[in-house]
């Protein structure tokens, strides 16, 4: 029994630590310039996404690739006059607008110009290429991932040519080409400005969005910027057995035992851990959180155990705990009645920040018992950067959302998908992953799948953002000089 003046104390302690970390007032709106009109941007994005610019890992068309770049030419001529855009591989462009003030360090905006397939047809309430608008949003694969912020991205600095704007840093623009194969347009985009020895001061990307109801037990519209990505770890393994008719089978064929490793991989999870990007991500969500909540995430010293217990029951919140495990693919022989000679399986991993390929192999030597069954990774990203949120990068990304969506509370998150900018690593410190929307559970359903929409609102907001991002980073490089 703990003793009642124990007792006391530990509570005064749990209370006084939950007090202090109430409500902050959100920012102020910046005065902003005039938005671009948003039925002109509306009437692009359409276009844009009318281009079918689908990459497969083999066999892509890039013959809607060479008319999007010649529209995009067409469309934006201030952009293409006044920024020198170089072409690598043929279709990632890379911009360079040059700022006032050489001696800072510029900013890199990036986005993807391709898009994953329409998928099946049927579903789509408007086809999938026709950028259809109807009851307030615009139809269409791409719409949401990412033509809208590469469009709002290109409409906002077009917008500010014609008013005769020149940013302070020197900005570069790189539109990619294959991010969604996981190509190599932001590679070589990357290794072009490793060899011109360019680095910079602040990335953005595609990533976070404003949401509500993601997370349990808070309110408040929650915009989450991605300072990390995890890595990504395909491990392909097969298991060889003797053949023949399935008529007089031995006792286990290699599909059989094959599935029985790969029900132990997925069995023996690896161990929960509590990264520094989740507790800075629960962190910032704390004052928001109901009192219960609040009271376990601001004593975490005691209910740490509890927290990650009741995080990880949930796909998002064990993805933010641990290296998650998916057994993804399997194969044995090509007949019913065919025995399997050679028996396949694939597992996707997605690696915490801090693991490596070693941690997967090892963990995946430890399941396998069997000697027949050998492994190999097929592909391996290691987890990105964390970007610190005492960084100005992070700092002037978390301002400008707070000005743009003054009711959402911002916190840093870690990424469970991929993007591009972890291929930029190296060249920066402050990359933040942000796609400036207010979405719903159902807008972010639709990325990757049938229906994909963005909303007119979330057109014009986003055109607002770089706007406002543009005018802090201006303010910030005139602050940091002085
Ligand atoms: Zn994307």
């Amino acid at each position: 029994m703990i003793p009642f003046a124990v007792f006391a104390v530990l509570m005064l302690i749990l209370l006084a630590r939950t007090g202090a970390h109430a409500k902050s007032a959100p920012q102020e709106e910046a005065d902003l310039a005039e938005l671009p009109p948003v039925e002109k941007a509306a009437d692009h994005l359409r276009c844009a996404v009318g281009f079918q610019t689908v990459v497969h890992d083999e066999m892509t068309d890039w013959e809607p690739f060479r008319e999007l770049a010649a529209w995009l030419e067409q469309t934006y001529p201030l952009l293409h006059k006044e920024a020198f855009c170089t072409l690598l591989e043929g279709y990632t462009r890379v911009y360079c607008w040059k700022g006032t003030d050489s001696s800072l360090e510029p900013v890199l905006c990036t986005a993807h110009q391709d898009v994953v397939p329409q998928g099946d047809e049927q579903p789509w309430t408007h086809p999938p290429f026709s950028g259809i608008i109807d009851q307030g949003y615009l139809w269409g694969r791409g719409s949401l991932d990412m033509k809208a912020q590469m469009t709002a991205l290109l409409e906002s600095v077009e917008h500010l040519m014609q008013r005769g704007y020149r940013p302070r840093r020197d900005t570069y623009i790189v539109l990619g080409h294959d991010e969604e194969t996981g190509g190599s347009g932001a590679q070589s985009a990357a290794e072009y400005f490793r060899k011109k020895g360019i680095r910079f001061f602040l990335l953005i990307d595609e990533g976070g969005c404003v949401s509500e109801g993601m997370m349990p037990g808070i309110d408040t519209p929650l915009a989450a910027i991605g300072i990390a990505e995890k890595g990504y770890a395909d491990i392909e393994l097969e298991c060889t057995a003797s053949g023949g008719h399935s008529s007089m089978p031995p006792g286990r064929t290699s599909l059989g035992i094959l599935s029985q490793t790969l029900y132990d991989i997925e069995r023996h999870r690896f161990p929960c851990r509590f990264p520094l990007v989740t507790r800075q991500f629960l962190s910032a969500l704390r004052p928001h959180t109901s009192f219960p909540l609040r009271l376990a995430l601001s004593n975490l010293w005691l209910f740490k155990p509890l927290v990650m217990q009741v995080l990880s029951k949930y796909p998002a919140g064990n993805a933010m705990l641990r290296t998650t495990t998916a057994v993804t693919m399997a194969s044995g022989s090509d007949a019913p009645n065919v025995l399997p000679v050679t028996s396949t399986g694939t597992v996707n991993f997605r690696l915490l920040p801090g693991y490596s390929i070693v941690d997967i192999e090892s963990f995946v030597q430890r399941q396998i018992k069997d000697r027949q069954i050998t492994y190999r990774p097929l592909r391996c990203d290691l987890p990105s950067q964390v970007t610190s949120i005492d960084s100005d990068a992070y700092k002037l990304i978390e301002k400008t959302v707070s000005q743009v969506f003054p009711d959402a509370v911002t916190a840093p998150y870690l990424m469970t998908g991929g993007t591009d900018a972890k291929k930029y690593d190296d060249l920066c410190s402050g990359i933040c992953r942000f796609s400036p929307y207010r979405l719903s559970r159902q807008d972010i359903d639709s990325m990757h799948a049938a229906n994909e929409r963005i909303s007119l609102d979330n057109i014009e907001t986003a055109m607002r953002f770089y706007l406002q991002l543009f005018a802090n980073l201006d303010q910030q490089a005139t602050d940091s000089q002085s």
